[in-house]
């Protein structure tokens, strides 16, 4: 059984840390919130009176925190953990911040001559409490193994995720993409709405193509990510059906921020010569711009 510190009861750290409690490994908690750490301590848990204090003796010490000013604060500031950890603990960071935020903890961590992976979470507080959280894992695969066992307390699945600071970026890219995806999705719904169609027709409809299957698993898969930009659906095709749609929207004053910025990048990909290629050549235009190579 391990060591764990575990700073930050929240919605999420605190159900985390009661699993880890619950698998038998002792568990010494730290929260601002006095009553967050009196909960845990009726279940069974230890408290420190400061981050380092909870962190002393430890295996692992883990953050699940709103904010990387906050792991910071609690591995660096007044009486921070990393002035107790001992030889051989690693701090695993599980809290959604900005990769560079957790590059650089890692590096200060490290130049402490002490070890930090991170292991952000995936799904919901429902799933914090059940256990079954998805593990973003980035860290050395020694270190993703060392921590498995206290890990897979708290998730049902874990992802190697590539190596140091590869999960949190995972775990942005994806967050990235269902949060503007939402948005996208409220503006297909309305416009369906305005149009005076079902939604529930449309969902079960579109659950058949790639606006609910997604196009990373589907047409991509089946052109541009095999180097084939014969087209399928044509650029210019996609373009014109865009512009009906935003047409309609125009008429029936239904908000289309994003529907507009997309005919934008159809736009772009058409006037940069892919107009009559498949219409997934949008991800080879974005990638030359992003290299600021349009040519190759
Ligand atoms: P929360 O606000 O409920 O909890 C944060 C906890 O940190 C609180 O208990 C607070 O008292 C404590 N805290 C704040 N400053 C502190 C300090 N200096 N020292 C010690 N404790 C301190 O937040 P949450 O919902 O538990 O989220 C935590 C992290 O998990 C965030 O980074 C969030 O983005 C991420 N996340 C949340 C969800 C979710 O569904 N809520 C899902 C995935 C990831």
């Amino acid at each position: 059984m391990s060591e764990v510190a575990f700073i930050g009861l929240g919605q999420m750290g605190s159900p985390m840390s009661t699993n880890i409690l619950k698998k038998g490994h002792h568990v010494t908690v730290y929260d601002i919130n006095p009553d967050a750490v009196a909960k845990l301590v009726a279940l069974g848990a230890k408290s420190g009176k400061t981050p380092a204090q909870a962190a002393k003796g430890a295996d692992f010490i883990i953050t699940m925190l709103p904010n990387g000013k906050l792991v910071e604060e609690v591995a660096f500031g007044k009486e921070g953990f990393v002035a107790s950890m001992k030889e051989g603990a690693l701090h695993i960071d599980m809290s959604t911040i900005s990769p560079f935020e957790n590059d650089a903890i890692r590096a200060k961590i490290e130049k402490a001559g002490h070890e930090m992976m991170e292991c952000p979470v995936g799904r919901t507080s429902a799933d914090a409490v059940t256990g079954t959280l998805l593990l973003l894992a980035g860290g050395t695969k020694e270190q993703i193994a060392r921590a498995k066992e206290v890990l897979l307390c708290m998730g049902n699945e874990m992802i190697d995720a590539g190596g140091p600071g590869m999960g949190i970026r995972l775990k942005i890219v994806n967050n990235f993409m269902s949060i503007a995806l939402n948005a996208l999705s409220a503006e297909a719904a309305v416009l369906c709405e305005a149009m005076g169609l079902s939604l529930n027709t449309a969902i079960e409809m579109m659950k058949g193509t790639p606006a609910i299957r997604s196009h990373f698993t589907t047409t991509w898969q089946a052109k541009v990510l095999k180097g084939d930009l014969s087209p399928a659906f044509m650029v210019d095709l996609a373009h014109k059906d865009l512009g009906i749609a935003l047409d309609i929207g125009n008429r029936l004053h239904v908000p289309m921020v994003m529907g507009a910025a997309c005919r934008e990048i159809y736009n772009q990909t058409s006037a940069f010569g892919y107009g009559r290629k498949d219409w997934t050549s949008v991800l080879t235009h974005l990638r030359q711009m992003q290299k600021g190579n349009r040519n190759s």
